[in-house]
This record gives C-alpha cells, sequence and structure tokens, in this order.
C-alpha cells in the first residue's frame, strides 16, 4: 500500500515507524521541517542547553528504512478528487492513502498583548529570540534584577522556572551578584499537581 503522512511529529513518525514494519507498505513522509522537534525537551534549550537536545533529523530515524522516503515540504493544498497534495516547493504527491498528522498552534487565548510581547519556546526561532534577550539583559545591560514571568504551570513551566532559576542565570551570577526572579502563575492552585514524586513540582516546596 502506498501511504503518505502530512508531519514529521511524534504523530507522523510513530505511524511511519509502525507502517514501516509492514514491507509491502511505501510510505512517503513529508514534514516542513528537516527535524523532529521533541517538545518535552525544549524547556532545556530554552534556558542555556543546547539546541540538539531537542532536534532529531527526520533522516537519522529513518536511515535504516528502505521504504520510508522523507521529503522536506510544506503542504499547501489538498485535491481529494485526484488525491494529490501539492506542496509549496512546487511538488505534488499521490497518495492512496493519507494520514495527517500536522499538529497544533500555539494559541494566546485572545489575551491582548501576549502574542506580541511574550516569548514563546516552541521552534528555534523562537527559543534563539528568548535566549538573545536573556543574553542581552544579561551581558550587555548588566541587568541582573528583572523578573520573569512565566505563565502557566504545567510540566513546561515549571521546568522552564526550576532550570531558569539554575540555568540562564548562572550566566548571570557569574558575572556579578544579583537575583533573577522567575513567578509562576496559573489558574489553579497548586503547580504542576498529581505527577508523581519526581515530577518538577517538587522543587517548588524546596
Ligand atoms: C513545550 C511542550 C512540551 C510538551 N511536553 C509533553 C510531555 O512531556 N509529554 C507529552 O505526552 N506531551 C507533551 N507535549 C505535547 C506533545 O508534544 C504533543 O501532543 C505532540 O507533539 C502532538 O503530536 P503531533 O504529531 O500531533 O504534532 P507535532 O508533534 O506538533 O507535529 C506536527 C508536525 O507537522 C509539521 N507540519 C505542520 N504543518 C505542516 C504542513 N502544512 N506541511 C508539512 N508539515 C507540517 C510540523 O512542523 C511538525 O513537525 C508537549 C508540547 C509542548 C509544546
Amino acid at each position: 500500500m502506498q501511504i503518505t503522512i502530512v508531519g514529521g511529529g511524534f504523530g507522523g513518525i510513530r505511524a511511519a515507524l509502525k507502517l514501516a514494519r509492514d514491507k509491502s507498505n511505501e510510505v512517503t513522509l513529508i514534514s516542513d521541517r528537516p527535524e523532529f522537534q521533541y517538545y518535552p525537551a525544549l524547556y532545556s534549550s530554552a534556558t542555556g542547553h543546547s539546541h540538539l537536545e531537542s532536534w532529531v533529523p527526520l533522516g537519522e530515524i529513518f536511515a535504516e528504512h528502505q521504504n520510508v522516503k522523507v521529503h522536506i515540504d510544506t503542504i499547501e493544498t489538498l485535491q481529494v478528487s485526484d488525491k494529490t497534495l501539492r506542496g509549496k516547493s512546487g511538488a505534488t504527491y499521490k497518495y492512496d492513502t493519507l494520514v495527517l498528522a500536522m499538529g497544533v498552534v500555539t494559541t494566546y487565548f485572545g489575551i491582548p498583548g501576549l502574542e506580541t510581547y511574550a516569548y514563546g519556546i516552541k521552534s528555534e526561532a523562537e527559543i534563539k529570540r528568548l535566549k538573545q534577550r536573556l543574553y542581552t539583559d544579561i551581558a550587555e545591560h548588566h541587568e541582573l534584577d528583572r523578573n520573569y514571568v512565566v505563565i502557566g504551570a504545567g510540566p513546561t513551566g515549571a521546568m522552564i522556572a526550576v532550570t531558569g532559576g539554575g540555568g540562564v542565570p548562572s550566566v548571570g551570577r557569574s558575572a556579578a551578584s544579583g537575583v533573577i526572579a522567575i513567578a509562576v502563575c496559573r489558574s489553579g492552585s497548586t503547580a504542576v499537581d498529581n505527577n508523581g514524586p519526581d515530577h518538577p513540582g517538587r522543587y517548588f516546596n524546596e
């Protein structure tokens, strides 16, 4: 069977790997970026560690799967009548069976100003922008007493707060004495609850 998958995230990759086990399947995976982005580790890349901690090249994942072909392209149109996809590159892709696994986009829930002024960490570009801001505050302006506010105390917000407190600010501490305060806000009453004893929430008690 010829199966085309759009999206090289968790869903698309998992589907491709499973379907490729059947050697009679020909799998085509189309993604708009050449690497799989491991979202759970983004907080680490955003707080001073290498972006390579959260990026895995798709070529590496499928190197040993001869029946999986990877194309880097952004799908722009889907023509169901003749089972064809068209990419931004101008290429067309025929499919027998189609899997759409294109993920989601960040929502700011219509809160005015957030999209313009907040720093995201969901892409390499967003992470670079945040790091640039932190390094500028510390290295150029010697501003070590700013308040950085993390909105959202789920696993990512909590880990940013915890590792932000020991990661990026340590660059500042070695340059001068000062404090960077990080607050975590969430609409509920507790941070990262119900996630077991090893979860980042426990750090807040310490
Ligand atoms: C910061 C963060 C931390 C998270 N931590 C956890 C965690 O600890 N545990 C957990 O279970 N879940 C976690 N999640 C949620 C989890 O990452 C998502 O549920 C999961 O990524 C969804 O998988 P997906 O394949 O649907 O989408 P994605 O992983 O987003 O993949 C979609 C892919 O499609 C590509 N794409 C989109 N549009 C096109 C197009 N037009 N053409 C070609 N390609 C396209 C995208 O570039 C992307 O590669 C986290 C999410 C975030 C943002």
